[in-house]
């Protein structure tokens, strides 16, 4: 079957998500991605908005096998971002019109860390009057957690189930109690009964991972009601268990990266189709692997760009993974690269405006 018959459905069942996610010839991808895009400009527009990332710590009490801040890793030297910078950062995003800003971090429970982001979180409140929207980012809590960084003023939480598939998810996390995917998906769960905007997204090109488990992952968005999405390739990060066992077994090649970047462009623009009216991001990922591949994303579909406003003085310290770009850059860089690259594929930015997904509100009519 040719691919435009799949492009023509009103509704597509998980085969045909399967078929549209595996397609690798470059005139099948363009009409896939085009299709995706025009998607885009009828349901959200082609407006880009951005979310000001702050990474303001790297301690974790998590040991996720992929991720270059996990507990284990001892060759990374651990800080913390004074209140002060942090407040000034926000501070900057709002005079630059960001609309909002995502705070993210390495995960801790720790009373002393829930009242410390309580605090942050009203402090960012009064800039401007509240004219800041806030997307948390900072892993599992408790529902009270969630409800008093709620009540302080965060909107929007950020959750990567990481895979859909609890067994894929078990080879991708220490069996030490800490790290059950029953457990991430009551979380999720949880920051929607709260009110919260809430985002998740998956991590695409993992060893064992299939296609299935792909169109399982978009089905998830639906079934949990997701706003926003944020997802990206895997990339290795060379002091980790996955990183190591991916490189020692040739799987780090540059055909294999090629492959799970196109796989991560498939995967915006099949959300797109299938989703319509969301939030889906071009993360930092999707350029570590290609230089364009933040504009393949908006061009397929994504419509959210995360400049890094995180201190320079602490980009080092905060690699989940090799070879992140922009770690050299300031942020008055970012701002004017994104700007740069927004315009080379023909969208706007939603400067000053929240840019909240349409599917949160069309959901609440
Ligand atoms: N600690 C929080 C937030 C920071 S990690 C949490 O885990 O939710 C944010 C995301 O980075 C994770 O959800 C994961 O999907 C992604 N990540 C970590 N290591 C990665 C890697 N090696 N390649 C690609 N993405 C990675
Ligand atoms: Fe910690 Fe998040 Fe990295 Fe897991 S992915 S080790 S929770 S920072």
């Amino acid at each position: 079957m040719n691919i435009s018959h799949y492009l023509q459905k009103e509704k597509l069942n998980k085969e045909d998500i399967v078929f549209l996610l595996g397609r690798t010839e470059p005139e099948e991808l363009d009409q896939l991605y085009r299709a995706a895009y025009e998607v885009k400009k009828e349901c959200v527009g082609n407006v880009d908005y951005y979310r000001g990332l702050l990474e303001f710590s790297n301690r974790c009490i998590k040991n996720c096998c992929y991720c270059g801040i996990r507990r284990g890793n001892r060759q990374v030297e651990r800080f913390d971002t004074p209140k002060e910078d942090i407040l000034a950062m926000a501070r900057w995003c709002y005079e630059q019109q960001y609309g909002s800003i995502t705070l993210q971090s390495g995960e801790r429970q720790d009373e002393a860390f829930v009242d410390y982001v309580e605090d942050l979180l009203r402090e960012i409140k009064s800039i401007g009057n509240g004219a800041l929207g806030i997307t948390l980012c900072v892993g599992e809590q408790t529902k009270e957690t969630y409800q008093r960084w709620y009540d302080a003023g965060a909107h929007r939480y950020l959750l990567r189930i990481e895979s859909s598939n609890p067994k894929l998810y078990k080879t991708l996390h220490p069996q030490d109690g800490h790290h059950k995917w029953e457990v991430r998906k009551a979380c999720l769960d949880a920051l929607a009964e709260i009110g919260y905007q809430v985002g998740t997204g998956v991590m695409i090109g993992l060893p064992g991972q299939t296609l299935e488990d792909l169109a399982d992952d978009i089905l998830f968005y639906k079934s949990q009601n997701i706003a926003m999405i944020g997802m990206g390739p895997y990339v290795v990060h060379h002091n980790t268990p996955l990183g190591k066992k991916v490189s020692e077994a040739g799987l780090d090649s540059p055909e294999e990266r090629a492959r799970r970047l196109r796989l991560s462009i498939n995967m915006v623009a099949v959300t797109r189709l299938f989703l319509k009216d969301v939030n889906i991001a071009a993360t930092t990922a999707m350029q570590t692997l290609h230089p364009l591949g933040r504009e393949m994303a908006l061009k397929a579909g994504a419509n959210i760009l995360m400049p890094l406003v995180t201190l320079p003085q602490f980009r080092n310290q905060y690699q989940l993974y090799d070879n992140k770009p922009c770690l050299e850059d300031g942020q008055e860089q970012c701002r004017n690269c994104l700007s740069a690259r927004v315009a080379s594929v023909g969208d706007t930015v939603g400067w000053g405006q929240w840019g909240d997904s349409p599917h949160f509100f069309n959901n609440l009519k």
